[in-house]
């Protein structure tokens, strides 16, 4: 596949464009103790830890399931339709964390599955992750906000033992921060998006890349070097290659070549 066509798979016609805002929410405190994986690479950046009140643990993914879907937690429940948790392989490697549900999320009770998921889903598949299997998909708040508002520190923080527990129980070598919500919330509530977007970070043992949200790229529609979606492509690929490195594969990632 050319450096063309695999842009071209970043495409959605204007039309599709969602009128939703970047996320900018804030962060919270202290995570739980998480295994340490070996990293051989270079340029990655030490761990920034942010923290959480100390919560229950669940047995196992179908057990918080169950508890997040009666949650009331915060302000968010009266409104919404479904809880949304998760989709993809509870197996994968690579966690993709994102802001919250919209409004198909929130109908169908799964994450992204909007014009953003369908784009997310474009750009994974650009570098041929298989994403029923290769990628688990959730958010930092399982509940939609009204009109797609950010959602409040309070909401996130509310949520995040849920999200802590999700990453415990998947424990996916790789996680995804789309956005300024889940990389606040996961990362550090200083960091800006478009500073740390493509760099790798070890979070509790855990290698860690921020990365544009969709929707920012469903806004940003050039294709031109250094734009939002060519950084993107960037970011897939060397996520692609990392994501080998780890699984040990022998194949390389390419321009031109396989992907
Ligand atoms: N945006 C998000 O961050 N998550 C979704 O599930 C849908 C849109």
């Amino acid at each position: 596949m050319t450096d063309k066509e695999q842009m071209s798979l970043f495409d959605i016609t204007p039309s599709e464009i969602p009128l939703v805002e970047l996320p900018h929410a804030e962060g919270a405190a202290e995570a739980p103790p998480a295994k340490k994986t070996s990293r051989s690479s270079k340029n990655i950046s030490p761990a920034i830890s942010n923290t959480v009140p100390v919560s229950e643990q669940f047995a196992s993914l179908d057990a918080l399931r169950e508890v997040a879907c009666n949650c009331q937690k915060c302000p968010l429940a009266p409104t919404r339709t479904n809880v949304v948790v998760e989709r993809g392989d509870r197996n994968a490697k690579i966690m993709i964390i994102g802001e919250a549900p919209g409004e198909q999320e929130d109908l169908s009770g799964l994450p992204f599955v909007g014009k953003s998921g369908q784009l997310l889903d474009k750009i994974l598949e650009s570098v041929g992750f298989d994403i029923a299997k290769d990628v688990y998909v959730c958010n930092t708040v399982k509940c939609r906000p009204p009109n797609n508002r950010v959602p409040t520190p309070v909401e996130t923080n509310t949520c995040k033992p849920y999200l802590l527990e999700q990453i415990r129980l998947i424990d996916p070598k790789i996680i995804l921060l789309t956005g300024a919500t889940s990389l606040k919330s996961i990362l550090a509530e200083k960091l800006a998006i478009t500073k740390v977007r493509g760099q790798w970070y070890e979070w509790e043992g855990r290698l860690v890349m921020p990365i544009f949200h969709p929707s920012y790229l469903l806004r940003n529609q050039s294709r031109e070097q250094g734009s939002p979606k060519w950084l993107t492509w960037q970011d897939v690929k060397a996520i692609k290659a990392k994501y080998l490195e780890l699984m040990g594969a022998d194949s390389v990632v390419g321009d031109d070549e396989e992907f």
